[in-house]
């Protein structure tokens, strides 16, 4: 066990590329795409010819043998602008979706599309959420039913990231409704699919920059091929599943459990945002005929901020290094997410009560990163689900 918390060289190269990128590109635009709740296809047209938004860059990311770059880039992304930052990452949910549940020819055919190339931007998108079934993912409607060598998709997901407006959406849905959650699957549904399309988009609280929609299948219909994974595998695990044998876990958490460390790294760069926004004003600003920093409430508050962001990033790089090279034992995936969710709320919230006045004005960015933190309590498992996963793991009980 090695406790240096020490990157490689080309793991700071990264993490000063994408730095770069997110002070001198994604920050400057923040402001204007959280009032505009639009996705941001300029910034993200700029990342592709950069090489930071692409496959390429992902397939760098996840064979990385510590685990670490992708959540080593992630923060510093999302240190610029969350909002941003999502319509950039929002592709690799789907990316992982398809890596979770994918034959081998499935991930090169359809992963890359998630992207596209620095001439033609692509994106993905990862549907499981339906308005019943959010948290309770077992709950999830959208039917698939097999009709010659195609299947047909019947349903509505909700809160979709890049939801109808993606090129490639990845899709779980009931194969077998007798099964419960066990009887899911994963579908790709390729670009223009007939009986895909985009209904309501969602106003948001923060990371406004970021669409999130509503996707309605009508009669969607979709090759044999597109079935993650292949027809051997559905059943045969249909199969032991009926005969009362273990199964694996649902096709929606197979992919939270992936992307639970990147999604902690991302609340780790709103929070020190936020914390090195507030440390700087705070030394600046005088009141009383000194800086408010001489005050022990605000310098205690401060060295608070520093320790729990550091805290939640130590707990998302454990839990990215397990995730690479074993697998999780105590949940530890939920608990980066939770502690990371956790103190970029917590620091947010704080920051805007050192910037005082200030700190509550669309003048100054940390109001807009207080509302960006609060996804990372909702989102892929709220703070509550990730607590029932904790618990069951250290007791090895059913806690409902
Ligand atoms: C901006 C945004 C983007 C999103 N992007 C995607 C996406 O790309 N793809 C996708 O599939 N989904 C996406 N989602 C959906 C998201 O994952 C769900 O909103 C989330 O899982 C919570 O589900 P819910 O909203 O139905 O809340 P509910 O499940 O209704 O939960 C409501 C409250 O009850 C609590 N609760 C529920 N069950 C329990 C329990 N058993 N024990 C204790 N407390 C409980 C919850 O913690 C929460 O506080 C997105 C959501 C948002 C807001």
């Amino acid at each position: 066990m090695d406790f240096s918390p020490e990157l490689s060289e080309d793991q700071l190269q990264i993490k000063e590329w994408v730095h770069g990128f997110a002070e001198k590109v994604v920050r400057p635009a923040a402001s204007e795409w959280d009032e505009r709740e639009e996705t941001p296809w300029p910034i993200i047209e700029e990342a592709a010819k950069l090489g930071i938004y692409g496959w390429n860059f992902m397939a760098e990311a996840m064979q990385d043998p510590t685990g670490l770059t992708l959540p080593v880039a992630v923060e510093e992304l999302f240190w610029g602008d969350a909002g941003i930052g999502m319509s950039i990452m929002g592709s690799g949910l789907a990316a992982a979706g398809i890596a979770a549940s994918g034959t081998q020819e499935q991930i090169m055919e359809w992963v890359p599309q998630c992207y596209g190339t620095a001439d033609k931007v692509m994106l993905g998108a990862f549907a499981a959420s339906e308005p019943n079934a959010g948290s309770d993912v077992a709950a999830i409607k959208t039917r698939a039913v097999r009709d010659g060598d195609d299947w047909v998709l019947n349903g509505t997901k909700t809160w979709i990231s890049n939801g109808g407006i993606a090129d490639v959406h990845v899709v779980v849905a009931v194969v077998d409704p007798e099964l419960g959650s066990r009887g899911h699957a994963s579908f790709v549904v390729p670009p223009s699919t007939p009986g895909l399309s985009q209904g309501q988009k969602f106003k948001k609280h923060g990371i406004r920059a970021s669409h999130t929609a509503e996707v309605v299948l009508e009669d969607c219909r979709i090759p044999g091929s597109c079935l993650l994974g292949g027809p051997e595998k559905l059943n045969e695990r249909l199969a032991r599943i009926r005969e009362g044998k273990p199964g694996n876990a649902q096709a929606a958490m197979q992919t939270f459990e992936a992307t639970r460390p990147s999604v902690g790294a991302q609340a780790i760069g709103v929070a020190r945002a936020a914390y090195e926004y507030a440390l700087q004003y705070a030394q600046d600003r005088v009141q009383f005929g000194r800086p408010i920093i001489k005050n022990q409430s605000i310098a205690f508050t401060l060295a608070d901020m520093a320790m729990e962001i550091d805290a939640a990033r130590l707990l998302v790089w454990r839990a990215a290094w397990l995730g690479r090279n074993q697998k999780f034992k105590n949940a530890e995936g939920s608990m980066a997410k939770l502690k990371a969710g956790r103190v970029a709320v917590w620091s947010t919230e704080r920051a805007i009560q050192i910037l005082g006045g200030n700190g509550y004005t669309r003048e100054y960015p940390v109001e807009r990163w207080h509302r960006d933190s609060k996804i990372y309590d909702i989102f892929e498992g709220t703070e509550q689900i990730q607590q029932l996963v904790i618990s069951r793991a250290i007791s090895g009980l059913r806690i409902e």
